[in-house]
């Protein structure tokens, strides 16, 4: 059962890659910013809540992420392994999770991050604003975006990685080849933290 998160800066890929690894692994993929959006298209509380945060590109508060996420992780489709893209952001997040994880009994596997210089990120996002149009995919977002990620959530990997769970995998090139090297970098992970399920001449079938 894998437990694990992809992290990135926005523009890394962490959405596409989310999808196809979580596909592959056989668990569930859940995207922080993709429930946002989901809810601030149909005007729900929490998307009327979080549209503003998130048209600026800062960061929805911890307490109503975390909520939020407790919330996801705890329905049944989670109980087998999940993968979290964009979760956690900040050290506060990085709690909320541990507490979430230990309430059930339950350990990360693996946190990979994609890596991709910021020169990059930007030419992509601006990229994918012209064909999607997201609200916050403007210059100064995007910038501002980059400059949280830089101060807040790269000392929330660091933290993982003080734990021995963190690999990091070079997120440029073909779409394939940045899947196949999140999937040998989570296996590598968990054979190096002793996490790796035990075959046995019946479980092998
Ligand atoms: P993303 O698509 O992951 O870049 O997320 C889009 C936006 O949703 C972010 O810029 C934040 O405003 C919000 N968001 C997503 N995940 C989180 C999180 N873990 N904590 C706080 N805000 C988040």
């Amino acid at each position: 059962m894998t437990r694990m998160l992809l992290m990135g800066p926005p523009g890394s890929g962490k959405g596409t890659q989310a999808t196809r690894i979580a596909d592959k692994l056989g668990i569930v993929a859940v995207s922080t910013g993709d429930i946002f959006r989901h809810n601030v298209k149909n005007m729900t509380e929490l998307g009327k809540e979080a549209k503003r945060y998130m048209d600026a590109g800062d960061f929805v508060p911890d307490e109503v992420t975390n909520r939020m996420v407790a919330d996801r992780l705890s329905q049944s489709d989670a109980e087998t392994g999940f993968l979290l893209d964009g979760y956690p952001r900040t050290a506060g997040q990085v709690d909320a999770l541990d507490a979430m994880l230990k309430d059930t009994g339950q350990a990360l596997s693996a946190v990979v991050e994609l890596e991709v210089p910021d020169a990059e990120l930007v030419a992509r996002l601006l990229k994918r604003a012209e064909i999607e149009g997201r609200a916050d995919d403007t210059e100064e977002v995007i910038q501002h975006r980059l400059d949280l990620y830089h101060r807040e959530t790269e000392s929330v990997i660091e933290s993982y990685a003080e734990r021995g769970i963190v690999a990091r995998v070079d997120g440029t090139g073909q779409i394939d080849d940045v899947t196949e090297r999140v999937l040998q970098s989570v296996y590598s992970v968990r054979a190096a933290t002793g996490t790796l399920p035990i075959i046995t001449p019946d479980t092998q079938a």
